[in-house]
């Protein structure tokens, strides 16, 4: 197709870049302590996940009043454990929905029969404090509050503090999906109010998949007992049997936790949320300002964006044929990730893992690249 030579980019590994919302590009030294064989039951093991469980609360602030409860999966596991262990059967929940996540998360409560009222807005819309104010005046059945920090459908920001701080006012418990934020995104147990939070390895923490985490008020999970629909997902006995014993439940995803450690040290090391947070926000900067270059127009406004995945229109260029687009990108080393809006055609860029400002310009290189090669006039053409 194209007579020029094509630049390949690689990670440390020679694999491929992860523009995407996660799993996401790791370092080597993450990847390379996983090549050892461990006892689940056995002292070097344990140790290492006691080290991994103890520090997680510090990313919240939350050392005094909080615990960590980890859960063999992938993220969802944790947030099901959560939700269906954290809510009581006579509980009552208001979803705040405003993507995939939010869905999701609805769907949970009602496999596991409990109560919902849903607040939905569209996909580029934070819920509307007011609204949610009403909402709780109005219902005082409502226990619980669940929302999503950073909903990785669009790349929304939701406003995270703000919703605990209201929860709280009118004295209901909030529960929060921080998957995609975590890490990056600053939450402060000791400013915004909530029960416990729910996220996973293969985030903004850089391990690799298979461990959901739940950090949990310690007297919040300690009254959760008798509330699970499931034995595996059953947050109170997870915790009860880590007091008792130290030890999992059933066979811990070792490896992965063993690459957890490792990419919690690279984390710390970076200058926790405020490194990682920051080098992610130059990556989203780079990227949306060069794709804004080239024409193309994000769906959300700077103000709501998270500097996590940036969700970008279609272009109207007739030549421009997404699959075309995506293999021509996965030619030069990037993937990216298709939309999954119902508000508008488009696709995501991901700036987070172990990317950094070059990995970025680098990619837009290889954009700029791919629609020369696609015939699309650049900058792109207005939409009509
Ligand atoms: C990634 C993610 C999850 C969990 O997804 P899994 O595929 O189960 O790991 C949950 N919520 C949000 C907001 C996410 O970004």
């Amino acid at each position: 197709m194209s007579s020029h030579a094509i630049n390949r980019a690689e990670s440390e590994t020679g694999d491929p870049l992860l523009l995407t919302p996660g799993p996401l590009t790791t370092s080597k030294s993450v990847k390379a302590v996983m090549v050892h064989d461990w006892g689940s039951r056995d002292a070097t093991f344990l140790k290492i996940n006691e080290e991994v469980l103890a520090r997680l609360p510090e990313i919240i602030h939350g050392e005094e009043t909080y615990v960590t409860v980890p859960m063999q999966g992938s993220g969802t596991f944790a947030v099901e454990a959560m939700l269906t262990s954290l809510v009581p059967p006579d509980g009552k929940v208001l979803v705040l929905i405003n993507g995939a996540y939010g869905h999701r998360a609805k769907r949970i409560l009602d496999i596991a029969c409990r109560e919902t009222t849903a607040y939905e807005t569209a996909e580029d819309t934070p819920p509307d404090l007011t609204a949610i104010d009403e909402i709780l005046k109005n219902d005082p059945t409502i226990t619980h509050v669940f929302a999503v920090h950073c909903e990785t459908t669009s790349g929304i920001r939701n406003p995270i503090e703000a919703i605990g701080k209201l929860v709280a006012r009118h004295g209901r418990r909030f529960l929060i999906d921080a998957m995609s934020a975590f890490g990056a995104l600053p939450l402060d147990a000791r400013e915004t109010p909530f029960d416990a939070v729910a996220a996973s390895s293969n985030k903004c923490i850089e391990g690799v998949p298979g461990l959901g985490f739940v950090i949990v008020k310690r007297d919040v999970v300690s009254g959760a007992k008798g509330n699970a629909t499931t034995l595996v997902l059953d947050l109170h006995d997870q915790w009860q049997n880590f007091e008792k014993s130290g030890q999992f439940r059933f066979t811990p995803p070792i490896h992965v936790i063993v690459a957890f450690h490792q990419a919690l040290k690279e984390f710390w090391a970076e200058g926790g949320v405020q490194g990682r947070g920051g080098r992610y926000a130059e990556n989203g900067k780079i990227l949306i300002d060069g794709m804004r270059e080239l024409g193309f127009r994000t769906l959300l406004p700077a103000d709501l964006q998270a500097p996590i995945i940036v969700t970008f229109h279609m272009p109207s260029d007739p030549a421009f044929v997404f699959q075309k687009f995506y293999d021509g990108l996965s030619e030069r080393g990037f993937l990216i990730y298709p939309g999954k809006l119902t508000v508008a055609d488009s696709f995501r860029i991901g700036c987070i893992g172990r990317l950094y400002p070059k990995d970025m310009r680098a990619a837009l290189e290889a954009v700029r690249d791919v629609l020369t090669t696609l015939g699309v006039a650049t900058p792109l053409r207005k939409a009509a």
